[in-house]
């Protein structure tokens, strides 16, 4: 019996993908192998990447004069990919909205002279703070954010204004989850293990005027523009990885796309948020404006409770509910995955288990 998984990442896939992905399993498409022994440099295997790159332009509206690149490392390599390769003054400007975002502007402190503009630690991260043009030094490398802030469950509401100055953005957990104007950024990255496919794959989205900014002692495999060049084919990719995410890709298309997929997950936080908001019982402790459409964080203000929540939510299929050890309580992740009906199951297990507990 397959369960509703909340996890924060590896999370849920859809159903059809893995459908597909089991009937290919043996024999894709003719060539008598799996895409798991397929070369990268088979015809067939390029047709793969072509068509993932291809339906994430479509999907997220990418302009030609931005890269697409396939990389691995995860999201965390691409904290020092960012100062190794937007390189100019060797200054960068960072916003801290939670543990990934310091993680990154500690990174970034190791190899260029990081400065944090605004932080929303104080509050334990439960806000995204307001910035304007004049916060950010004007001759600084590059800006960098956490779009979505998966353990805290905060999201920017709006993108910050940062001038002539890149906009570097990660966004691991809500990737495809709403449209986002690529325009405005230099530089999106995300790992592949939230909202688009499995673990092992990593996007990085590049305006291609910022391809030539690396550090003269970038490594090969740090430098965007060695996969740029090649077409995310310099060496052997996470190819399987890749292959799964072009067949979420296809779903998402066939669903109608990334604002049919955002109607979804509006009304999946809503409900969510709107029962957690209705009751004493569970608390939702982020600044409503800021909350996250994907990672829904929530107490009941007693440990023991909590931990008793976790446990028999999972026995009654709905799993991965456990927060974060920062935050601790429970964390639905509901990325594109997650059926509606998973979110009103949970809904109708929080309403039972308060009714039991209270
Ligand atoms: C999960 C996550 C990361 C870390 O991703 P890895 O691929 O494990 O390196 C970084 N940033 C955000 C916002 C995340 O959600």
């Amino acid at each position: 019996m397959r369960v509703y998984n909340f996890s924060a990442g590896p999370s849920m896939l859809p159903e059809a993908v893995l459908t597909k992905a089991q009937t290919d399993m043996l024999d894709y498409e003719g060539s008598g192998m799996s895409v798991l022994e397929m070369s990268h440099r088979a015809k067939c295997y390029d047709a793969i990447i072509k068509e993932a790159e291809a339906l994430l332009r479509e999907l997220m509206n990418i302009p030609d004069n931005y890269k697409v690149l396939f990389v691995q490392g995860g999201a965390s390599q691409q904290f020092a990919c960012a100062a190794l390769n937007l390189h100019k003054t060797g200054k960068a400007d960072y916003i801290v909205t939670g543990n990934f975002a310091s993680l990154a502007a500690k990174e970034g402190a190791r190899l260029t002279n990081a400065r944090i503009v605004a932080s929303s630690e104080e509050k334990t991260y439960t806000y995204i703070p307001k910035v304007t043009k004049a916060d950010f030094d004007p001759e600084a490398d590059f800006v960098h954010i956490t779009f979505n802030n998966t353990i805290f469950g905060t999201k920017y509401n709006y993108i910050p204004d940062t001038g002539d100055v890149p906009l570097v953005a990660d966004m691991s957990s809500m990737i495809l989850s709403e449209p986002v104007d690529v325009t405005k950024f230099g530089v999106i990255y995300a790992g592949a293990q939230k909202n688009i496919g499995p673990a092992g794959v990593t996007v990085v989205i590049v305006r291609d005027d910022l391809l030539d900014r690396f550090t003269p002692d970038c490594p090969t495999m740090l430098k965007w523009k060695t996969q740029a060049d090649k077409d995310s084919l310099y060496n052997t990719p996470p190819c399987y990885s890749i292959y799964i995410s072009m067949l979420v890709f296809r779903w998402i298309k066939s669903l109608g796309g990334v604002n049919a997929i955002y109607e979804l997950n509006k009304k999946k936080a809503q409900m969510l948020y709107d029962y957690i908001d209705s009751t004493d019982f569970y608390t939702n402790s982020v600044v409503k404006e800021d909350r996250s459409l994907m990672n829904v964080p929530f107490v009941t203000g007693n440990e023991e409770l909590d931990a008793k929540f976790v446990k028999e939510a999972a026995a009654n299929g709905l799993v991965s509910l456990k927060g974060h050890r920062l935050v601790g309580g429970m964390r639905a992740s509901i990325y594109n995955a997650m059926p509606i009906a998973g979110v009103e199951k949970l809904i109708a297990f929080m309403k039972q288990f308060e009714a039991e507990n209270k």
